[in-house]
């Protein structure tokens, strides 16, 4: 007899507390459980599907799901096919990392408008996740508004201005990329309600913002004089001095050099969306499409002894991918101190007809092969009974 450990949620904090377990533990069964028949979470629904390097560390998590201990179960879900009451009798402990998923509120007039997107639902639909099928109309859209100043809304704003060039190595599923293609998106505004020197971008990701092909990124550069310099020696400052560096090299450009202007405004927060325009502390800009990149929040589970969240649905959606592993093996081990004095509980097997690991590794396949045909990467699967359909065909 050994413990059982459930995992709910196979995104990249699952993934790195089942790493850890099994570095101490190798003994342990564990069961990586996900609603989807897909597993890798936000690496496969949440970046951005022209950043394929980091879409690339889900081979550390295919080599786990080869691990004759670890489970995959897709396409179960908590409530429906199981209840937390059904995991915590059969299972030693669980380990909940199901991330952050809902789209923030701005809480302003004007955000139920049907051209306002949650930075969520927009990407998973670039994505391809089988609940995001329906993207916005952009055939009308000259003018895009990102509201937030982190690095999702870089994503966002960065897929809407790159050229079909630059997204051809990419994942992102045809119909969005064709309607990308087809919009006729001239400026896109991304819009900080605080100063340059707050914006939480990662500065490679700033950068990138310079070197796009067919948009030119332009910033007010009477806002970025009075910042720290670029040599200030904590991490964090020296982040933003680089990013205020950055941004000075965007305001020596002319707006329209390019066919896409990408605005960086800061000081501006919103106030109102209307059809076509937001109202800013500030003023106010065109928007045909606005989309809110300000962060996300969790659905409820339970709190309770033996019962560990990890990741964002633990801290809170901050933190990019390798920043879960330090955290997800910290609460591995809370997991394994947890288990050691415990006797291992004896049970049946409560989990039903899943998507196995051969299930996902089908899709897999699937997918990499009509993405060669196109020389892409992959081409997903965005429909549930077309994913379930290959999963089981074996
Ligand atoms: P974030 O970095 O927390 O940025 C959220 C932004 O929303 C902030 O600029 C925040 O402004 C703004 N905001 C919040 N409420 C607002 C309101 N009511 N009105 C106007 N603005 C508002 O979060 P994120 O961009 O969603 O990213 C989440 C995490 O994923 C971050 O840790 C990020 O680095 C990571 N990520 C990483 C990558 C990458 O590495 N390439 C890509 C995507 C995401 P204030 O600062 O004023 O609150």
């Amino acid at each position: 007899m050994t413990h059982r450990v459930a995992i709910v949620g196979a995104g990249p904090s699952g993934f790195y507390a089942a790493d850890g377990l099994l570095r101490s533990r190798p003994d342990l069964h564990i069961d990586v459980i996900d609603r989807l028949p897909t597993p890798f979470g936000l690496v496969r629904a949440g970046v951005a599907p022209d950043h394929q390097g980091t879409k690339a560390v889900v081979r550390q998590f295919d080599r786990l799901l080869a691990q004759p201990d670890l489970r995959f179960a897709g396409n179960i879900e908590i409530g429906r096919d199981l209840s937390w009451d059904d995991l915590l009798e059969a299972y030693d402990a669980i380990i909940v990392a199901t991330g952050m998923v809902v789209d923030r509120k701005l809480g302003i007039p004007g955000e139920e408008l049907p051209h306002v997107w949650g930075s969520w639902r927009l990407v998973a639909w670039l994505n391809g996740h089988p609940d995001f099928r329906a993207g916005p109309d952009l055939s009308q859209v000259k003018s895009v508004a990102v509201i937030g100043n982190g690095n999702v809304a870089l994503d966002v704003a960065r897929v809407l201005a790159k050229s079909a060039e630059e997204m051809a190595k990419s994942d992102i599923v045809p119909e969005a990329e064709a309607a990308i293609v087809a919009a006729p998106i001239t400026d896109i505004h991304v819009i900080g309600r605080r100063g340059a020197e707050h914006a939480s971008f990662t500065n490679n990701e700033l950068a990138e913002m310079g070197r796009l092909v067919r948009a030119v990124s332009v910033a007010d550069a009477s806002v970025l004089q009075a910042v720290a310099p670029a040599e200030d020696p904590t991490p964090e400052k020296l982040r933003k001095g680089k990013n205020i560096d950055t941004l000075k090299g965007f305001a020596a450009h002319k707006p329209g050099e390019k066919p896409v202007t990408v605005h960086f405004t800061f000081h501006a927060a919103p106030t109102k969306i209307q059809p076509g325009e937001v109202v800013l502390s500030s003023g106010s800009v065109k928007a045909d499409l606005v989309v809110t990149c300000i962060g996300y929040t969790g659905q409820p589970f339970p709190q309770g002894e033996g019962i560990f969240p990890v990741g964002w649905a633990r801290r809170g959606p901050t933190g990019t991918i390798p920043t879960n592993r330090a955290d997800s093996h910290a609460v591995a081990q809370q997991v394994l101190a947890w288990l050691k004095d415990r006797d291992p509980k004896s049970g049946p097997d409560v989990l039903p007809v899943a998507v196995d690991a051969a299930g996902w590794h089908r899709i897999d396949k699937h997918e990499i092969a009509a993405g060669t045909a196109v020389g892409r990467p992959r081409v997903k699967l965005t429909d549930w009974q077309a994913l379930l359909d290959v999963a089981q065909s074996g």
